[in-house]
C-alpha cells in the first residue's frame, strides 16, 4: 500500500502537466498572430511572442483558477461546460478567420437567426473543435482534484494578479475608439480593464460587447433637424439628384485628371461634365472626412443637425441611402447616423470586411428609381478601399503596356479606378433611360498617398499626412449640359453642404453660397484636418 501512494502522486502531476501545457498552447495558439510575426529574429518579435507567452499564462491561470475555485460538482459541469463552449466558438473563429475581432463580433452580432443555420450549414466545423469541446469539462475536472489545497490557489490568485499588473501597463500603446466631447469617433489609449479583457480570449466578447454597444449609441444619436427658412427655388422642373460618394480615389489615379492609363473615358468623349480642378477633402480618413461633406462644421464641430440629407427631407426631396460600405464600425457609425435620415436605406454590409461590387449599388437605384418626383440618391461605394487586389479579384482590368511593368497592388488599384469610372457611366445611362432630368455628383471621401512598400497606397496618416492624401476627384455631371470642361477652382470638400443646396436649389439661414463651388468668388478658409484632429492651414 505505502508504494503505491507516491505512484498515484507523480501520476497525477503528470496529468496536471499535461493538462497545463495543452491549456497554455490552445491559448498561445488562439494569442499569436503569425502576420505579426517577421521570419527573422529581432528585437520586435522577441517582444511580440513574450508578449503572446505573457498573455497565454494569465489566461491559463484564469481558467486553473476557475476550474480549482468551487467544490461542487453540478456548479463546476454547468462552468466548465460554459468554459469549453466559449472555448469552441473562439477556436472556431480563429480557425475561420484569423482571429476574433470587433468585425467578426458584429457579424454575429448582427446576425439574425436563419443566417446564422445557413452558416452552420455551410461551414465545416473542424474535428479539433469538437474534440476540444469534449476534452476541455474533462481537464478542468482533472485539474479541479489536484489543485483543491488553498496554498496552492493563493499561489495561482497572486502569480495572476502580479502577472495581469505586469501586461496591463503595456494598455497605453493600444488604442481603442472613444467619442469626443464634439461627438466626434477619436482614438484614445485602452484602460488597463479593457485592455485585460481584451487579451483574454475567454473574456473578449466582453470588451467587444463594449465596444459594440458604443457603436451602436453612435449610430442612433438623435439628430433634430435645425435648418431654418428653407426655400426651393425650381421646385417646379423635377429631376433625379444622385451623390455618388467615392473611397480612397486619389485625383492623380484618374485619366481625366491626367494620369497616364486610361482608367476613365477622355474628357473630350464624355457629356455635360464638370471636373473641379482641386478639391481638397476635410480630412485624410472616411469618418472624419465624410461627416464634414455631410453636416455644417467648423474646426472640431460638426452640427450633424444640419446635414445635408435633413436639408433635402425638408425642402420636399425623397432621399435614399445605399451603402456598399459597412453599416457598423469606428469609421462607419457615424456616417450610418446620418445616412439613416433618409426615407430609405439599405446597407449590403454589417461590416465592411463583407463587401463585395459596388455594382449592387446600381440594381438599388435601378429599383428605386421614380419618373415622377423629386428624389436624391446617395450610392456609397466601397470603391477603391483596400485590399486593393480583393476589390477587384473579379472585376473589368485595364489591358495596357503598362500593367507589365507595375506591380501586382498598383495595377489593381488602377483597376478600381477603372471600375469607378464604369460605374459612374452605368448611373448617366440608367438616368438616361428616364425622361427625366438628371443630375450627377461624383467625389471621393479622401485620396491616399504613394508609398515605397506594398501595397503601394496608404492614407495620409501620421508623418504621412501630406496634401496630395487630401487631393480628390469632384465631378458634376448633369443631363442640361452637352460638352465637358475643367474648372480650375481650389475647393475645401469641408464646405460641401453650402455646395449641396446650391445644387439643388435650395437656401436657408444657414446656407452660405459663398462657400459654394459654383461661386464666382469663393470664400474659404483654407484648411483640412489631419488624423491628429490638428487644423492645418493651406496657403497654396
Ligand atoms: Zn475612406
Amino acid at each position: 500500500m505505502s508504494n503505491k501512494v507516491p505512484f498515484s502522486l507523480s501520476k497525477n502531476r503528470a496529468y496536471l502537466t499535461i493538462s497545463i501545457f495543452l491549456i497554455y498552447t490552445y491559448y498561445i495558439y488562439i494569442i499569436v498572430d503569425t502576420a505579426s510575426l517577421g521570419n527573422t529574429l529581432n528585437h520586435s518579435n522577441i517582444k511580440y511572442m513574450i508578449g503572446v507567452l505573457l498573455k497565454a499564462s494569465i489566461s491559463t491561470l484564469f481558467i486553473l483558477i476557475l476550474s480549482s475555485v468551487f467544490k461542487l460538482k453540478y456548479l463546476n459541469l454547468l462552468l466548465f461546460i460554459i468554459i469549453s463552449i466559449i472555448s469552441s466558438i473562439v477556436l472556431f473563429v480563429k480557425i475561420q478567420y484569423g482571429s476574433f475581432e470587433l468585425g467578426s463580433y458584429i457579424s454575429i452580432m448582427e446576425t439574425n437567426t436563419k443566417e446564422t443555420i445557413e452558416l452552420f450549414n455551410s461551414v465545416d466545423i473542424p474535428l479539433v473543435v469538437l474534440l476540444q469541446l469534449m476534452i476541455t469539462p474533462l481537464i478542468l475536472f482533472r485539474t479541479n482534484q489536484y489543485l483543491g489545497d488553498l496554498k496552492i490557489k493563493l499561489i495561482l490568485i497572486s502569480a495572476f494578479v502580479l502577472l495581469i499588473g505586469l501586461s496591463s501597463s503595456q494598455a497605453k500603446n493600444n488604442s481603442i475608439f472613444s467619442v469626443a466631447l464634439t461627438g466626434e469617433v477619436v482614438l484614445v489609449p485602452m484602460s488597463r480593464a479593457y485592455y485585460i479583457l481584451f487579451n483574454m480570449p475567454l473574456l473578449r466578447p466582453i470588451a467587444l460587447s463594449q465596444s459594440y454597444s458604443k457603436l451602436k449609441e453612435i449610430e442612433n444619436s438623435p439628430i433634430k433637424a435645425e435648418w431654418e427658412n428653407i426655400i426651393v427655388s425650381n421646385s417646379s422642373n423635377k429631376k433625379n439628384y444622385v451623390v455618388i460618394i467615392g473611397e480612397s480615389v486619389q485625383k492623380s489615379s484618374l485619366f481625366s485628371y491626367g494620369y497616364h492609363r486610361k482608367t476613365t473615358k477622355p474628357l473630350k468623349d464624355t457629356n455635360g461634365m464638370t471636373l473641379i480642378s482641386d478639391p481638397i477633402a476635410p480630412a485624410p480618413q472616411t469618418g472624419m472626412a465624410l461627416s464634414r461633406i455631410l453636416a455644417i462644421n467648423n474646426k472640431l464641430n460638426i452640427n450633424n443637425n444640419l446635414n445635408i440629407i435633413d436639408l433635402a427631407n425638408i425642402a420636399g426631396f425623397n432621399t435614399f441611402w445605399f451603402s456598399n460600405q459597412g453599416q457598423i464600425g469606428i469609421y462607419d457609425s457615424p456616417i450610418t447616423n446620418i445616412a439613416k435620415r433618409t426615407d430609405l436605406t439599405i446597407f449590403h454590409n454589417k461590416s465592411y470586411e463583407q463587401a463585395n461590387s459596388d455594382f449592387v449599388l446600381i440594381e438599388d437605384l435601378e429599383a428605386h428609381l421614380d419618373g415622377n418626383s423629386n428624389n436624391v440618391y446617395f450610392l456609397h461605394m466601397i470603391g477603391s478601399h483596400f485590399d486593393f487586389c480583393e476589390r477587384t479579384k473579379n472585376a473589368i482590368k485595364l489591358e495596357d503596356a503598362y500593367r507589365e511593368q507595375l506591380k501586382d497592388d498598383q495595377n489593381c488599384y488602377d483597376d478600381t479606378i477603372l471600375n469607378t469610372s464604369i460605374f459612374i457611366n452605368k448611373v448617366v445611362s440608367l438616368l438616361e433611360s428616364t425622361s427625366l432630368d438628371y443630375e450627377i455628383i461624383y467625389f471621393s471621401d479622401h485620396g491616399l498617398v504613394d508609398i515605397e512598400r506594398k501595397p503601394y497606397k496608404s492614407h495620409g496618416v501620421g508623418s504621412l499626412f501630406q496634401r496630395k492624401a487630401l487631393e480628390v476627384p469632384l465631378i458634376f455631371i448633369s443631363s442640361r449640359k452637352t460638352s465637358s470642361n475643367m474648372q480650375n477652382t481650389t475647393y475645401f470638400m469641408r464646405d460641401f453642404p453650402h455646395t449641396f443646396a446650391e445644387w439643388l436649389g435650395v437656401t436657408a439661414t444657414q446656407i452660405d453660397y459663398t462657400k459654394s463651388v459654383f461661386h464666382p468668388s469663393i470664400k474659404q478658409e483654407k484648411y483640412a484636418l489631419n488624423d491628429s484632429s490638428e487644423i492645418i492651414y493651406f496657403t497654396k
